[in-house]
């Protein structure tokens, strides 16, 4: 039980020689780190896979890719509607701009925004809302639109989880207002770090392609070109968030992996559904597979047991995860009257089993073997 050789580790980056090969190519014999045209290629081959005629800008993280997509829409002071069960990430884009997260339930069987919830808190000053495609389903994606419409707001979808899910017969990032895309160490695909924004708003797109080179205008085209930019005018904030040529050397490998990745996560899940289905004490997410490109597995452990099989399956080796512990209550974002108790009860029930490309079924069965000797007990 000790090796950390037999970990069933719940998230992991694969990688072989190809990724290698490419970092190499890019370290050897192009010899230039920076963003430059392999970034280019990497952004066009996204919109190939993407079906899209919408414009991508590859940042160096999801959280960045969230950070400009707020910046682009939003003044200091201005509220974004999110919900409050998400990675952290959501909350520091948005309070990094200088704009306020208005933390909101989630709906209990799907995980993602609340509407009737967040159109209680709507203010003058609301201007975005951020759904998290939890667990990579995008839910009611469509009645946030309508709501969104409704009430004059820009959609920033996280899609952090979502990369190749296919919602309504159209890939996530195909259609929508501003799509931010992740693609760290463990995503669906990774570029070891990465991310990017998907927006078909020109003026958006410009923005995030400046943005993310210190606000230098038109820095990106020059750059593409393989020129510098020495002579320039710079009239916002930027940072620095280009993506580096060797990031995006290591993305387009993965993305010519993505139908293997995608099969391997999609047959795992269905696996689960089908080992899990008649467990008492705990509550799946019954999701369509098909369609869903999973990054992580969720399920609900009911009667207070969630904290105790997670360190019951950690005894075997057995890693699992929470997925997410709620933002409102942190000390930076915590508010006076602010009680979300929907997503207090979810998140003390949430756990995350493995779920990676390396996941064998003889892990996943001792997996669910482990579950049912807990709860059985
Ligand atoms: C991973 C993730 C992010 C942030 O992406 P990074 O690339 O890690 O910065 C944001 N939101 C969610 C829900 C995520 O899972």
């Amino acid at each position: 039980m000790d090796s950390k050789q037999n970990l069933i580790r719940l998230s992991k980056s694969i990688f072989d020689e190809r990724e290698a090969k490419e970092v190499t190519r890019i370290l050897l014999e192009d010899g230039y780190t920076g963003m430059g045209k392999e970034v280019q290629k990497f952004e066009q081959e996204l919109q190939e896979f993407l079906h899209t005629d919408k414009e991508i800008g590859c940042v160096n993280s999801g959280t960045a890719a969230l950070h400009l997509a707020v910046d682009a829409v939003t003044k200091p002071g201005d509220e974004v509607l999110v919900q409050a069960l998400t990675f952290v990430a959501c909350f520091q884009a948005i309070s990094g701009t200088g704009a306020v997260p208005v933390a909101c339930e989630i709906d209990p069987s799907t995980f993602t925004i609340d509407l009737q919830d967040a159109e209680k808190r709507i203010t003058a000053k609301t201007k975005a809302i951020m759904p998290v495609h939890y667990a990579s389903d995008p839910a009611n994606l469509d009645e946030i639109y309508e709501f969104a419409k409704k009430h004059n707001l820009r959609v920033i979808e996280d899609a952090a989880h979502a990369f190749g899910t296919i919602y309504d017969e159209k890939l996530i990032g195909s259609f929508g207002d501003i799509i931010c895309f992740s693609f760290d160490g463990i995503k669906n695909i990774t570029c070891g770090e990465g991310g990017a924004v998907v927006t078909g708003d020109p003026v958006v797109a410009q923005y995030i392609r400046d943005a993310r080179l210190l606000g230098i205008q038109k820095d990106t085209e020059k750059r593409y070109e393989g020129r510098r930019s020495w002579e320039f005018d710079v009239v916002h904030q930027g940072y620095r968030y280009h993506m580096s040529n060797i990031l995006a050397a290591i993305g387009r490998v993965q993305l010519q992996k993505f139908p293997m990745f995608k099969k391997v996560r999609q047959d795992l899940s269905k696996r689960y559904l089908e080992l899990l289905k008649d467990i008492k004490g705990i509550e799946l997410f019954i999701k369509d597979y098909d369609k869903i490109v999973p990054h992580i597995f969720s399920i609900k452990v009911l009667d207070g047991k969630r904290d105790g099989l997670k360190e019951h399956l950690m005894t075997y080796n057995i890693e699992s995860g929470i997925h997410y512990y709620p933002s409102h209550v942190l000390s930076f974002y915590k508010k006076e009257g602010v009680e979300l108790p929907k997503t207090n009860k979810a998140y003390a029930q949430l756990l995350t089993l493995p779920l990676h490309p390396d996941l064998t079924q003889d892990n996943q069965t001792l997996i669910v073997e482990k579950i049912k000797e807990y709860l059985n007990k």
